[in-house]
């Protein structure tokens, strides 16, 4: 395979002018230096895009004493609702002027296949903005009909308001590099929040180019900084800062769990967005003409690395092998190559890391004995990797309870369809609980077992169905708290009851 490593003028005037620290609307140079230096690599070539100075926990300090400043005395919290709203507008107005460089940049570091990042990751995002900054005037409290008895009898008047948080440390992951970074400022702006956000170290180039469309919007010094280091330094400090109020966390359950036990010093609000390992159940009165490629690209999407991916394939036992069959003819017949090509369905995976980690469960399923159906081999030069059916696959597996985050399905048979708690048992086998799909043309099974699944979102003859206003989030061990829609503005406000006596 031949893919060359291939940017704009805009892409290279980015890369070259590139900082590891936004503090103030400007980029700085990190006090020291000192560390290793973050290496970006084009995952499709394994070329070298930038290399960024490391920071320093005292980096992250000064990070966090602008958003501090912001937040205590500058004039984010208390600037008029309507003027949030306004320069939230503007930023999501230069996101869509920019739209075609952040989509290059977000295929370039991440290997996000073009028809991804044009059509929807950019998209979506800029969506994701324009919907958090129609909040900032709506976020109102109640009056409560309340008789205190410290008012001694005398007519009161109790309400609410829904105040910001304060300082907010978002961390993300590589996946949806920018999706993931709207998908934090955009609720944490709109509640008057100011944040210190701290992309994958290992995608950086679009927090980069959105650090400065931030300064151009005309956002007040501190209210958005960005840190770009590594997770077990910056993300640590962030999650341990006693001058940070709330962590909200993209990424893994063991990641996760450790910044919970970090959070405990001041009781920061955490909210974690974690893995997944979801159910895809297909009935055998399910329209197959949906359900094969859906099935398919519930895993597929991205090459696997989608916190939602349906990895966990139920099948009725009368169409076990046309799904199969029809599944892994879709994999076969996606395109696999220069994500830039416009063709290509399937990028590279992120890291030779992340390779290694999807190939050893290929091995894993093999030893532990799945049929492998199709793919399980890595491709190159860069970190490709084919998509992957096995079947024959059972509850004790490792690629069946485990987060691959890469193009494996692991499919199973049912074949009692009248019994749904009893299959229900099975589908929620698993510490995840994030995501998830039913297909069937059986209203009954379709409800029924939508309401079985114990995650925090199921799809009807679909997968993955996100959308702006819709609440996402995980049950169990895929999370705390929801974003998308209303809900994730609770995680960034706190509600003060206030109550005159007259
Ligand atoms: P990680 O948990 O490894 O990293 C996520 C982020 O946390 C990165 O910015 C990382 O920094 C940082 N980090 C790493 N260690 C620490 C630490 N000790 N303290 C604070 N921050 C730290 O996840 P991945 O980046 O590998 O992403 C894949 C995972 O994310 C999968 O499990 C996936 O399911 C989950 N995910 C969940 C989603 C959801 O909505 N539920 C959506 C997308 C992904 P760095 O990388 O720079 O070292």
């Amino acid at each position: 395979m031949n893919v060359q490593t291939k940017f704009s003028e805009a892409a290279s005037s980015l890369l070259s002018s590139a900082s590891s620290l936004f503090i103030d609307n400007e980029f700085r140079a990190p006090k020291t230096g000192e560390g290793s230096p973050i290496k970006v690599e084009n995952p499709a070539t394994l070329e070298a895009l930038l290399t960024l100075a490391p920071l320093t926990t005292a980096d992250v300090d000064d990070a966090v004493a602008a958003a501090r400043d912001a937040f205590d005395n500058g004039p984010w919290p208390g600037l008029p609702a309507t003027e949030r709203a306004r320069l939230m507008f503007k930023l999501a107005d230069l996101m869509e002027r920019d739209a075609g460089l952040l989509a290059e940049l977000e295929t370039l570091d991440n290997g996000m296949p073009t028809v991804l990042s044009n059509h929807m990751a950019l998209p979506l995002s800029i969506e994701i903005l324009r919907y958090y900054a129609g909040w900032p005037t709506k976020l109102d409290g109640r009056t409560i009909p309340a008789t205190p008895g410290a008012a001694n009898g005398a007519p009161t008047l109790t309400y609410t308001r829904r105040e910001a948080v304060g300082v907010v440390a978002a961390i993300t992951p590589w996946n949806f590099p920018l999706g993931m970074a709207i998908l934090k400022l955009g609720p944490a702006l709109a509640a008057g929040c100011t944040v210190v956000f701290k992309p994958s170290e290992l995608t950086p180039l679009t927090a980069m180019h959105l650090a400065r469309l931030i300064a151009e919007a005309g956002f007040p010094e501190g209210v958005v900084n960005v840190v770009i280091g590594e997770g077990s330094i910056v993300g640590a400090h962030l999650a341990n800062h006693p001058h940070v109020d709330k962590i909200s966390f993209t990424g893994s359950t063991e990641v996760g769990k450790s910044i919970l036990g970090a959070a405990r010093g001041n009781l920061k609000r955490v909210s974690l967005e974690l893995g997944g390992k979801s159910p895809v159940v297909v009935f055998a009165d399910a329209d197959l003409e949906q359900a094969i490629p859906g099935a398919a690209m519930a895993t597929f999407l991205l090459q696997g690395q989608n916190c939602m991916a349906g990895t966990r394939l139920f099948i009725e036992k009368p169409i076990y092998e046309t799904m199969m069959a029809g599944i892994e003819q879709v994999a076969k017949g996606l395109k696999l190559g220069d994500p830039f090509a416009m063709d290509t369905m399937v990028g590279p995976l992120i890291s030779k890391a992340q390779q290694d980690r999807v190939a050893s469960y290929v091995v894993s399923g093999v030893e532990q004995g799945a049929e492998l159906v199709t793919g399980g081999n890595r491709q190159g030069p860069g970190h490709f990797f084919e998509p992957t059916l096995f079947s024959n696959t059972s509850a004790d597996m490792r690629i069946v309870q485990e987060e691959i985050f890469g193009p494996v399905i692991s499919a199973q048979v049912f074949d009692d369809a009248s019994d749904l708690k009893a299959l229900a048992r099975r589908v929620n086998d698993t510490q995840y609980g994030l995501s998830g799909s039913v297909w069937t043309k059986d209203l009954s099974k379709a409800h029924g077992m939508a309401h079985l699944i114990r995650s925090g979102q199921v799809a009807i003859n679909c997968h993955g169905a996100v959308d702006v206003n819709v609440p996402f989030g995980g049950m169990k061990q895929s999370g705390w708290g929801r974003e998308y829609g209303e809900a994730a503005l609770d995680g960034y406000l706190e509600t003060k009851a206030i109550t005159a006596v007259f």
